[in-house]
């Protein structure tokens, strides 16, 4: 990988970040990858309009501070668990983990379908964990998405534009623009969601939220360091809508932190750190 990464550094705190942030307008809405299109039935979640006198006031220690953003052409996080990715601030092409680990060699095929999933190996034994839990509590936690290379993504939302150009805007991420790319992302399933949509086989839809998986995700997912990306009225900031299936790891202190602070963590990201250049 690219040797120019900048070595972390004391953080300092722009404040001011968030006006920007919220007064810059997102490209038009979109919603996740392929895999992840609404059914023609979904509903979109009102938009909350964020303000400044609505967002809590923050005080990061040092353990939470966000890494500083790399140059524009070479938005490559590494090891960074915080790093910003948007519809808006994407990652560069030549960025893929390094400690990616198929989830397959380490979950029951109940859980990962036989999917060759992958994942960065940071996030594998909390996972792991959380997966055991939910079981033990009667629960049924499926694994739908992992990790996904910028060239996947590529593929997808050429798919997308050739089939469905109108649409595609919205059933998919541009290349670079997925938080998937990360490699400490997650999409899980629950066996329930069928059945309320009322359509067979669906997989993902904004019902995820009313499913037994989804409830306990919701309650309990941050304990494992696992934080919901898109919660209702993330689009302005994200230009992701509501997306209760798709969590992301950040480890267990950022993820209680956004949960105490009722915060996703783009919107947490704008609030403490200079917003990211735009490659
Ligand atoms: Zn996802």
């Amino acid at each position: 990988m690219e040797a120019t990464f900048n070595p972390p550094q004391l953080p300092t705190f722009v404040p001011t970040g968030l006006a920007t942030a919220v007064s810059t307008p997102l490209p038009t809405p979109k919603n996740n990858v392929a895999a992840e299109l609404p059914p023609p039935t979904i509903t979109p979640q009102p938009i909350a309009t964020t303000t400044v006198t609505q967002l809590p006031t923050s005080t990061p220690t040092a353990t939470l501070t966000p890494t500083p953003i790399s140059p524009c052409s070479k938005r490559i996080p590494q090891d960074d668990l915080f790093t910003i990715v948007t519809q808006t601030y994407g990652l560069s092409r030549e960025y893929a983990p390094q400690d990616l680990v198929l989830l397959t060699d380490y979950l029951p095929v109940d859980v990962t379908l036989g999917f060759p999933t992958e994942l960065r190996q940071i996030a594998l034994q909390p996972l792991i964990q959380m997966i055991a839990d939910m079981q033990s509590a009667g629960l049924q936690p499926r694994i739908l998405s992992g990790y996904r290379s910028y060239a996947a993504q590529a593929i997808s939302w050429d798919k997308w534009n050739r089939e469905e150009p109108e649409r595609a805007a919205i059933l998919s991420a541009r290349p670079g623009h997925s938080e998937h790319q990360l490699g400490t992302t997650v999409d899980f399933g629950s066996p329930e969601l069928a059945g309320i949509v009322g359509i067979p086989d669906i997989q993902f839809h904004t019902y995820f939220y009313q499913t037994s998986e989804g409830v306990w995700l919701a309650q309990n997912a941050h304990r494992y360091g696992f934080t919901l990306s898109y919660p209702r009225g993330a689009l302005e900031m994200t230009g992701f809508y509501y997306e209760p299936w798709h969590f992301r790891y950040v480890g267990e202190e950022m993820a209680t932190l956004l949960l105490d602070l009722e915060m996703y963590l783009t919107e947490y990201q704008l609030l403490n750190q200079p917003e990211p250049c735009i490659p």
